[in-house]
């Protein structure tokens, strides 16, 4: 078949338009159907099937239902505090005090979360919560909390169409007023006209080679929307790394070994037998800060300490079989299926992964309104809750409150827009942004995207430094440079070039604004390490923020001051200051 080199589309029409559908997109697209009016949501993953599903250990509220003394304030404060003053203090306040609500919501909704005895919830330890807070399903509350919400949305009626590959967003002075996608097996193109749009495109992981997302997502589709459109982003550079990803094989290097096996007695061991935690946290070994571990396994790994295959040992055999089949059972399975290891006779090897976006779209705290109107972003997209660090949790709990939230903002504006916006010239142009690719050429882009994930690891990985970042953004631009010679066809149902290239053209942007956000950060803080800076610095209270020059397309950088807390929320801080203790807390 010929290249489909066109400017044909069918067009649909909503109030509101959710891209995403995971549990960000599908909370706010309930509750733009809920206030009556037509929403439609795109994806371009099954709906069963977004990353969601990943999610294992669980979702937080400050019930008390365990602790009876937590606390939302207290829950401010471990959110704040370890996000290293970075995180927007009102978007903290308002998911501290709304989450046990939208919890409550959605386990009367079927997500059916653990119960104690007297029929409250049941609520477990996660990383550096001062207090129990975290309700669960077993080991998979994110495909309990999918479920429930693919239910919900079904019983509303509410069209999802997974098989949409959105590639712009329609911008008229400013403006939102929809998006343009194509059918990932078809290719024909969809115009999607809608009052308000609502961004839920998940963060960015995937383009570091060793990742726990799964391939084909989290490769930074909405920040290269939103950066288009016209938005600015923040806090690119913190990216938080997991200590434990699996290292073979090859195709799901950085898949998940929970931190339950360390929470259960896993010892951390290098190639010289030496339990190494002990030179990086002698008290807390094993069960030591996410990004604490992570840096550990990173260090030993780098100063020639690793296995054969470039991780460290994860020891778990000195428990016996029926210990680790009823602690760890999944992890027991997943060493078997894919390596036949045996992990009650034999240590597995682990390496840091990259795992979750901390930074995103500048969105305003309470609406989740973006710069350009009649446009919001929520979940993982957005930027602002976590600041330096997530704890463990709050994600699932962001999820479910800020898609609420921006599905009754973009409900709100809706309603009150007098005209809609319309205009030919960026329909076209969106047209042109597709065809522009669908030419013949001498490169590919999948081997490129697995390039720029060598790069990405080798020169933006777990601890940095500026020779080794700057390097790094010259080799991402040879990347850039290289996409305009991508050989893109498009066959009868077989759209993967077009799939690929636009992914590696998100992936690419996104890189170079994780990459320029690091080297402008001159300091360690949290996630962010630099082994140049290796200290806190005391003028580090700033946002990074990172915008799409229109004129010659570069990315510019900007520093933004965070705000300092208001009078009501230090109070909270120094009132909560004394209670934080996580001496034997188990990590997830
Ligand atoms: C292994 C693992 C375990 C985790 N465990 C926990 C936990 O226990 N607790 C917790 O709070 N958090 C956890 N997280 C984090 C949490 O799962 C995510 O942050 C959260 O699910 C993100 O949800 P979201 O709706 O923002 O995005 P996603 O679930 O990533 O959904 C994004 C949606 O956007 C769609 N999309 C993307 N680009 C496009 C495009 N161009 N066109 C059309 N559609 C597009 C996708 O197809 C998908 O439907 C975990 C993460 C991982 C990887």
């Amino acid at each position: 078949m010929s290249q489909i080199i066109n400017s044909n589309h069918t067009t649909q029409i909503s109030n509101v338009l959710v891209i995403g559908c995971g549990g960000a997109g599908l909370r706010a697209a309930i509750e733009v159907k809920l206030a009556g009016l037509q929403v439609s949501v795109l994806g371009k993953r099954a709906r069963t099937d977004s990353h969601t599903v990943l999610a294992a250990g669980g979702i937080n509220a400050a019930f008390g239902n365990v602790d009876p003394e937590d606390s939302w304030e207290q829950h401010f404060a471990d959110t704040y505090l370890e996000g290293y003053g970075l995180g927007d203090s009102y978007q903290i306040e308002i998911m501290a005090k709304e989450s046990p609500s939208l919890v409550k919501e959605i386990d009367e909704w079927g997500a059916n979360f653990a119960k104690l005895q007297n029929g409250t919830l049941d609520q477990r330890f996660f990383g550096a919560h001062t207090f129990r807070r975290t309700c669960y399903s077993g080991d998979y509350t994110g495909l309990s909390i999918l479920k429930t919400l693919i239910k919900k949305a079904e019983s509303l009626n509410i069209p999802i169409h997974d098989t949409q590959y959105v590639t712009e967003l329609l911008i008229k002075d400013q403006v939102c007023f929809g998006a343009m996608s194509f059918d990932q097996y078809s290719a024909e193109r969809t115009v999607h006209l809608a009052d308000a749009v609502i961004l839920c495109t998940g963060g960015h992981t995937r383009i570091w080679k060793k990742s726990s997302s799964r391939k084909n997502e989290n490769t930074g589709d909405g920040y290269y929307l939103s950066l288009k459109a016209g938005c600015e982003l923040r806090d690119m550079e913190m990216v938080q790394f997991h200590p434990s990803g699996m290292l073979l094989p090859e195709e799901i290097a950085g898949t998940l070994v929970t931190e339950a096996v360390r929470g259960e007695g896993g010892k951390l061991i290098n190639n010289k037998g030496e339990r190494f935690m002990i030179n990086y946290d002698s008290e807390r070994m094993e069960l030591s800060t996410r990004d604490r571990v992570a840096m550990a396994n990173y260090i030993e790994i780098a100063e020639g300490r690793g296995t054969p295959n470039g991780g460290v040992y994860l020891d778990i055999s000195h428990k016996s079989k029926e210990f680790i089949i009823q602690k760890i059972p999944s992890i027991y399975r997943q060493f078997l299926d894919s390596q036949m290891l045996d992990i009650s006779k034999e240590p597995m090897e682990v390496a840091p992964t990259a795992h979750y976006s901390m930074g995103g779209v500048v969105v305003s705290p309470e609406h989740h309104c973006t710069s350009i109107r009649g446009l919001y972003a929520a979940g993982e997209v957005a930027g602002g809750l976590h600041g330096a660090n997530r704890l463990g949790g709050n994600s699932l709990a962001e999820i479910l409150i800020f898609g609420k939230k921006a599905g009754i903002s973009s409900v709100a504006y809706s309603k009150q827009i007098k005209a809609q916006i319309r205009s030919e010239e960026a329909i076209r142009n969106a047209h042109e942004n597709i065809n522009k690719f669908l030419s013949k050429g001498t490169e590919l882009a999948k081997p490129l995207k697995h390039k720029l994930g060598n790069v990405m690891w080798e020169h933006c990985g777990v601890i940095k430094d500026k020779k080794s970042l700057e390097l790094g953004i010259k080799k991402v631009k040879e990347i850039k440079e290289s996409i305009k010679n991508v050989d893109v066809r498009l066959h009868y149902q077989n759209c993967d070039d077009l799939v690929q290239i636009f992914d590696l053209e998100s992936s690419v942007i996104s890189a170079q604004a994780t990459m320029l956000s690091a080297l402008n950060r001159e300091e360690s803080r949290g996630s962010h390490q630099r082994s140049d800076y290796p200290e806190l610095n005391d003028s580090g209270k700033y946002s990074c923020r990172v915008k799409l020059n229109q004129y010659n397309l570069e990315l510019d950088i900007s520093k933004k001051d965070i705000s300092p807390l208001n009078h009501h929320h230090k109070n909270i801080i120094n009132k909560t200051k004394d209670i934080r203790d996580f001496k034997g807390k188990l990590l997830e």
